[in-house]
């Protein structure tokens, strides 16, 4: 069931009837607390910084306000945003207005697919892209020569179309980059300092992450333009998610697995497995338990990994089995369980795995089935999580073995500082208090402008 607060509608937005149109159709009502923040500063033609996690409604965020500003007409007069955008004009050939980079070519399609959606009763219609890597380019060189308003991209695909003069920057108008964390983790970051250097100057500069790491201190430096701040920690909604965890021998995690998909009504189940070949072998071993599941991960050709997405994302498949690779950033409604088959790597991939159940307001279950080896490794993701989970037996399924009591909750230890971040704090301290100096001249006291800056996000300037 989804749950808003007495948030104001979309209506309350300098939005198109088009465009609000087009929200009313994918059945948003009220604005999420990025939305809220993020959309007025994006129409008023402002950087924009944004701490939002996916489920956040971030996509919609940056889409709603962007399709304003290349749409109409008044609103940059209005804004006095018109050296930004010229909406008369469309992309022209091999031209692009809106660049956009994610780090998946799976949150690149959805995110074409939002812009799809929200344009859709735009006039005359706008043209929307996702080009990624791991496909063949000629399709994607061809498809650019009519240019684009916008365009969804893969880093270091966009390099390579870069390099075969595929496209030209030279209309860009607004450079958005989503989930800048994953990016920068994924190594994509001197890829997108090559493009950002063949960008025109004069550009909105949006930025959206969960994080914020030194790197991307640094690019907000580098980049933006006296940035919109939005530091929102809420998410959408709290992901109502149930987590449970089954001990279970490990030769019977199969039988397991297949007993809950057939004992329990959930309407669509991801499982998580660590290697690619085992997300095969487990669609083979539940079929001969009559348990129909398709698999998704990096070893397919591109046209099955989309199709096993796009069935799943239909409802017409009703178990996807995938890497954490594979289904990173994939948003799905409704999603009703996530099943950890193999424990995931990282404790931080834990919470994204989880994430991927319970979201916007839809309650979810999070199952992890582990064996004695795993044991000890989910004591280390329940720890790094702060979560402590009851240890479940099923009837029939029993693990031989006694599973260990879950860990005691403990305090988190108080980290050692060193000397010198004590005193970089100290001093990073004493500059931020100290916003009342003199003035050489007068020898009177003068107060520091106000500035959005947020210290915490990008330090001492
Ligand atoms: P995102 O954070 O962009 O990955 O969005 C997460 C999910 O929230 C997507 O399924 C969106 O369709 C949905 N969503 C975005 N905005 C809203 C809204 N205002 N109300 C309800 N759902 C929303």
């Amino acid at each position: 069931m989804k749950k808003h607060a007495s948030k104001p509608d979309f209506s309350s937005f300098s939005l198109s009837s088009d465009i609000l149109s087009a929200v009313e159709k994918a059945g948003y009502k009220k604005a999420t607390n990025v939305q809220l923040e993020t959309i007025p500063a994006i129409l008023k033609g402002r950087d924009v910084l944004a701490r939002a996690e996916t489920g956040s409604g971030k996509t919609a965020a940056f889409v709603l306000p962007l399709l304003e500003l290349l749409s109409s007409h008044n609103i940059y007069r209005q804004q006095d945003v018109a050296h930004r955008f010229d909406g008369s004009k469309r992309a022209s050939r091999n031209c692009i207005q809106i660049l956009v980079f994610v780090p998946t070519r799976e949150l690149a399609i959805q995110v074409r697919e939002v812009f799809e959606q929200i344009s859709a009763e735009i006039t005359p219609p706008l043209r929307c892209l996702s080009v990624y890597g791991g496909v063949k380019i000629n399709p994607q060189m061809m498809a650019l020569r009519g240019g684009a308003d916008i365009l969804v991209s893969t880093p270091g695909r966009l390099l390579d179309l870069a390099d075969q003069n595929a496209i030209k920057f030279n209309q860009v108008k607004a450079l958005v980059i989503d989930e800048v964390d994953r990016l920068m983790k994924g190594d994509f970051e001197d890829e997108i300092q090559r493009i950002i250097k063949l960008l025109p100057k004069k550009r909105q500069n949006l930025m959206f992450t969960a994080t914020f790491p030194d790197s991307i201190r640094n690019l907000v430096r580098e980049i933006m333009n006296d940035p919109a701040i939005i530091n929102i920690d809420e998410l959408l909604e709290k992901p109502e998610t149930t987590q449970r965890v089954i001990t279970v021998n490990h030769d019977r995690k199969n039988d397991l697995l297949a007993h809950l998909l057939k004992d329990n009504d959930w309407s669509q189940v991801l499982i998580f497995c660590s290697a690619k070949r085992t997300c095969d072998n487990l669609v083979k071993k539940l079929k001969k338990r009559d348990v129909k599941a398709i698999a998704m991960h990096g070893n397919q050709e591109q046209k099955k990994r989309a199709a096993a997405l796009r069935d799943f994302k239909a409802g017409k498949e009703r178990i996807l089995i995938a890497t954490d690779v594979a289904a990173r950033g994939i948003d799905i409604e409704q999603l009703s369980c996530v099943i950890n088959y193999d424990l995931p790597r990282s404790p931080n991939d834990y919470i994204h795995r989880i994430g991927r159940t319970g979201r916007a307001g839809e309650t979810g279950m999070a199952i992890s089935l582990i064996a004695h080896h795993e044991f000890q490794h989910f004591r280390v993701i329940e720890k790094r999580n702060d979560i402590r989970l009851e240890r479940e037996q099923i009837e029939g399924f029993e693990a031989d073995e006694q599973a260990p009591p879950p860990p005691e909750k403990t305090k988190p230890k108080k980290k050692k500082r060193s000397i010198r971040k004590i005193l970089h704090k100290r001093s990073e301290n004493s500059t931020l208090q100290n916003t009342e100096t003199k003035d050489p001249v007068t020898n009177k006291k003068k107060r520091e402008p106000d500035t959005t800056v947020n210290p915490h996000i990008w330090g001492n300037r």
